[in-house]
């Protein structure tokens, strides 16, 4: 038997040398005592103390990346969904044991100092959890990167609720500091704004001079992220704006003491929070400034470090990759240029040719209106430098689709840089194709769905450029972390290989029929639900039956997502009950959890029907223990650990053709919830592994959706075939869900009844019969455990892990290191293992 021969911490490290660690850190870093300090001292003391085991090896691995000449990837996202770290850290590095029995005579838990870490939500949902799923995973994997993005004073707001209604408040993780992160001051680029620039010579494709109006400095901060066994890292480098004169010292001296410092106040705004409101003309520019910022910062610093070895910016495409994570940094293209040109010297085709073959462009929505498009005149003011690149870059483009494309002029202007409609305005999506060399969806389907539609005459125009590369999740923070319990009967079952190997996870299918391996995981997902039910009891005062069925509906709050789907079958499962309270129901919780962009108004309205629904329901005896709705606020990473291991059933009923890929429904997949869901994203690549046969789908498939809504079809048809539907639409309009404000959720059914853009009133029947199908096979216990076995068997090539590889191959060009991969068992106690 082998075991792990990487330069592991784990066999190194004694408990009680940790414990006088974490002490010594509570006491002289922090001034605390250990009779007094609270769990949030005793979480930062255990994360410096943690953090010295790993900095070594951090600053060696970014060492021999860079003496080994291998390729870095630079991850480019304006949002890393991060989540609590001190777990993360913990298990990868293997030293949850020696944590534990450190602790233990010190009179603290791991568990209550991880709850003191605060959540950092750097970004809006999926988009940011996949960011730092993928950190950790090229961590895990050994490939070299750095992550990019903004170091916001305030993440995506607090969601509180109050009397139904969601509020906003500014979140405020850095309040008591940040023991993960190491500030960098010295590293410091300067970002310039506005201003004017000219030629320098006659060429207007030569180099010019930029004299911006005003200059920010992006300071770095770092924040390591250890991978699976501690085997190697990557740094999450994040960009906090500084103004270059802490005030104007002239103005202050005249008395002017509020306008001396307005000045540094107005440059900082730009790292101070995450998504700025965009309904004001001065709120878009902001936006538009944070990209600019941190990607001028990220290419900055990355041409530094590749200029510290070699010797030009020619060798930039073999040695850097850099992908950017929707279109939020695509101004990348235009700044590569520019800083290629007008700093380095390089000509423009060979800056062109450098600029393509490092970016690569990962695409996230086909909804037009998520499309981001930037005014002309507002990117003259804030980047004329960069708007002239843009037009050069888009001039050269047109003239070649021309000459491939003759007398084509829709093609033309479809495939043009510039939106000529109305207001001229730079396409990013465009720019961001264009200037690189591949461009990916992250579902088969949305990959297929880019082809056809959005970029359907770029594709023609630059054909193989796009791929497709499926999302993932990191298994370790999603289930070895999220759900231990499951992960240990895991690997009793099977054995260790999974925690190296995802797919190893399919050794389990075989075993779905064992009735002891059923019982056993329909076990730990109980006690995972009473896990959840105390939480839900202390932090809301609501009272749930672990043995009713959970069914999970956690993500943004958006109409394509169509919680409202979900809430009309509530409404129409409370009328079936109240008509025959004695019929044999499946007593069911409906959770649900997800915030609403500020100004979505519509999301808002949804989620005080939630509570409407839920108020109503609980007030009422005869249904009350059948059913139930609960409202979790403030969703984030934290609550999603915690609700995902205790799901039953797991809610995926997006409008087919809209949900990219969805990463919720992997991991509650993995966590053996069954999905009940709709043909859309990554699902239909669940569907083809797990079997359709244990899950629930239904409903309208993409083409079907394209296909209705050229024939205009609109809700009422579909209406007036189903009275159930219109019995709950009647109820909402008239106010019986409302009675203190009859008319509130009258809009709500005008569009149901209207367009229908969403097609609630097409899938309403196919998706009632798809929950009375759960309840069907809810009643049988062995069927159901079986089918969530199967789901967990299945889930292992939707690990983070796979998608890197593919991401790896396909797009950067990097060879996978190979890793020890430990033959048998991991450094930790024996479990009993089955040989399957
Ligand atoms: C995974 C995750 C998401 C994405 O969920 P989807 O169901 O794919 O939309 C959003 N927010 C958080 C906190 C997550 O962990």
């Amino acid at each position: 038997m082998d075991t792990l021969t990487t330069p592991a911490t784990t066999a190194s490290i004694d408990p009680s040398s940790l414990r006088a660690a974490i002490v010594r850190k509570l006491t002289y870093d922090l001034g605390r005592s250990s009779q007094s300090a609270s769990d949030h001292a005793w979480f930062v003391a255990t994360a410096l103390a943690i953090r010295e085991r790993f900095v070594d090896r951090w600053i060696a691995t970014n060492r021999l990346a860079y003496e080994s000449g291998a390729k870095q990837v630079y991850y480019l996202s304006l949002e890393f969904m991060i989540g609590r770290l001190l777990r993360d850290s913990i298990d990868n590095l293997g030293l949850t044991e020696a944590v534990n029995d450190a602790l233990a005579p010190l009179g603290v838990t791991l568990e209550r100092m991880r709850q003191a870490e605060p959540d950092a939500a750097l970004g809006n949902g999926g988009l940011g959890r996949l960011a730092a799923c993928f950190l950790e995973s090229m961590a895990s994997l050994g490939i070299p990167a750095f992550g990019y993005g903004i170091r916001y004073d305030h993440g995506l707001f607090r969601q509180v609720i109050a009397d139904g209604w969601q509020h906003e408040y500014p979140e405020d993780w850095l309040a008591c500091g940040n023991p993960w992160e190491f500030a960098k001051p010295e590293i410091a680029h300067e970002i310039g704004f506005g201003g004017a620039a000219v030629p320098l010579g006659a060429d207007p494709l030569g180099p010019h001079r930029w004299q911006p109006a005003e200059t920010v400095l992006a300071v770095a901060y770092d924040t390591p992220i250890v991978g699976w066994r501690g085997r190697s890292m990557t740094t999450l480098r994040l960009w906090s704006a500084r103004a270059p004169d802490p005030l104007l010292l002239e103005a202050f001296n005249k008395g002017d003491h509020v306008g001396a410092i307005a000045h540094r106040a107005r440059l900082e705004s730009i790292s101070k929070v995450l998504y700025p409101g965009d309904e004001t003309t001065a709120g878009q520019e902001l936006r538009l400034r944070q990209q600019y910022f941190f990607a001028s910062a990220a290419l900055q610093d990355l041409i530094r470090r590749h200029l510290r070895v070699y010797q030009d910016l020619s060798s930039l495409p073999d040695k850097v990759a850099i992908q950017l994570n929707d279109t939020h940094p695509a101004i990348a293209v235009a700044e590569l240029m520019r800083l290629c040109i007008d700093q380095h010297g390089v000509a423009w085709d060979d800056a062109w040719d450098i600029t393509r073959r490092t970016i690569a462009y990962t695409n996230h929505t086909l909804l037009p209106e998520a499309l981001e498009s930037w005014p002309v005149w507002m990117m003259e003011k804030v980047l004329p430098r960069h708007m002239q690149i843009i037009y050069l870059i888009n001039a050269r483009h047109l003239e070649d689709v021309r000459t491939r494309f003759p007398k084509d002029d829709r093609l033309v202007a479809s495939v043009s840089l510039i939106h000529e409609n109305m207001e001229r305005r730079v396409r990013m999506a465009h720019l961001a194709f264009i200037g690189s060399h591949r461009t990916n969806g992250v579902s088969a389907l949305h990959t297929e769905l880019l082809k056809r539609t959005v970029f359907h005459d770029l594709d023609r125009v630059a054909p193989g450029r796009i791929v497709g590369i499926t999302n993932g999740i990191s298994f370790r923070r999603w289930l070895f972390q999220a759900n231990r319990p499951l992960a240990s009967l895991i690997e009793q079952t099977i054995g260790p290989r999974f925690r190296d190997d995802a797919e190893a996870l399919a050794a389990l299918r075989p075993r779905a029929d064992d009735a002891g391996l059923q019982a056993a995981v329909a076990a730990v997902k109980r006690r995972n639900k009473q896990a959840l039910a105390d939480m839900l009891k202390r932090d809301l005062g609501v009272r749930l039956d672990p043995g009713a069925l959970f069914d999970v509906h956690i993500k943004r709050i958006h109409e394509y997502k169509r919680q409202l789907l979900n809430l009309l079958e509530t409404i129409a499962l409370y009328d079936a009950i109240k008509a025959d309270p004695g019929a044999a129901w499946v007593p069911r919780v409906k959770i649900f959890s997800g915030k609403a962009a500020a100004s979505y108004w519509r999301a808002k309205l949804i989620i005080r029907l939630a509570h409407d629904i839920g108020r109503k329901v609980a007030e009422d005896p005869v249904v009350r223990d059948l059913l139930k709705v609960v409202f979790i606020p403030n969703y984030n990473v934290s609550i999603a650990e915690m609700v995902i291991p205790a799901a039953d059933l797991s809610e995926q009923i997006s409008t087919a053709g809209m949900e990219a890929s969805g990463t919720g429904n992997m991991k509650l997949a993995l966590n053996g919830a069954l999905t009940i869901g709709t043909r859309d994203g990554a699902t239909v690549e669940m569907a083809e592994r797990i079997g359709e046969e244990n899950m629930f789908l239904f409903g309208l498939s993409a083409e079907e959706v394209t296909a209705r809504r050229a024939q205009w079809v609109g809700g009422a048809a579909e209406i007036a075939k189903s009275p159930r539907l219109g019995a709950v639409l009647e109820a909402l309009a008239a106010g019986a869900w409302s009675p203190d404000d009859p008319a509130r959720y009258r809009v709500l059914v005008d569009s149901i009844r209207g367009e229908d853009r969403f097609m609630l009133a097409a899938d309403f029947e196919s998706y009632w019969a798809a929950q009375r199908a759960a309840d069907a096979l809810w009643r049988d216990q062995a069927a159901w455990q079986r089918a969530a076995i199967r789901n967990i068997s299945a889930m292992g090539w939707f690990s983070a892990d796979r998608s890197i590889a593919e991401y790896a191959a396909k797009v950067w060009d990097i060879p996978l290191p190979r890793l020890p991969v430990p033959a048998a068992e991991p450094p930790r106690p024996a479990v009993p293992v089955d040989a399957a």
